[in-house]
């Protein structure tokens, strides 16, 4: 395994562990996809976690402006479930914080938890397990920049993008491994299901 794993690398320890299926996907906004990936089920083993996020750490420390202030920085994932990934970045690159965006429920806008404010000109790094849409990551990078913070990057272990990705413009964007999966609108669209193939509901 190289320092930061190679994409092949990376593809095979989702595969490995489960975290990357192939098949005949169904999501619930309705698409269709011949591949299916859910990060947590690599993330389950530490020594897997504990690579990842190193070698994501090692692409920000590529960053000069990044690497010089590494040690104010703060890590911040849209959701709990990035929280592997930003301790071990943060552990690993020696940044300042973690701290994470909820919403109790899903028509709710996000927020951060009582008393976590982050501070004009903070800067931070956008982190999480991995980037489809981009939609949670956009409105946190809003949330921040709210409150006058600063995001200096964005770093996911996979990009995954689909038809309906955000744009985050000249933000660095860093990223273990991309994949890129076969998308249809829906089933009449789905070469899958012209084909027959069984069909999988996913929850995410
Ligand atoms: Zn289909």
């Amino acid at each position: 395994m190289h320092l930061i794993p190679t994409q092949e690398e990376v593809v095979a320890l989702l595969r490995e562990t489960g975290a990357l299926r192939d098949g005949h996907f169904h999501y619930p906004s309705g698409i269709h996809s011949n591949e299916y990936l859910q990060v947590p089920l690599a993330l389950r083993y530490y020594q897997h976690q504990r690579l990842l996020s190193v070698g994501l750490s090692r692409l920000l420390r590529q960053n000069p402006e990044i690497r010089a202030m590494l040690g104010e920085v703060s890590i911040v994932v849209p959701a709990t479930g990035g929280l592997p990934v930003a301790y071990g970045v943060c552990e690993a690159a020696r940044a300042k914080q973690v701290y994470w965006a909820e919403r109790e429920h899903d028509d709710e806008p996000m927020r951060f938890r009582q008393y976590v404010n982050p501070c004009p000109g903070e800067p931070v790094v956008l982190v999480d397990d991995i980037l489809r849409t981009g939609s949670k990551l956009s409105e946190l990078k809003q949330l921040l920049e709210a409150s006058g913070a600063t995001v200096l990057a964005l770093a996911v272990i996979i990009y995954q993008p689909t038809p309906n990705t955000r744009d985050f413009g000249a933000l660095p964007f860093y990223y273990l491994a991309k994949l890129e999966a076969s998308y249809y609108a829906d089933a009449a669209h789905c070469e899958l299901c012209k084909r027959g193939a069984p069909l999988e509901t996913v929850w995410v």
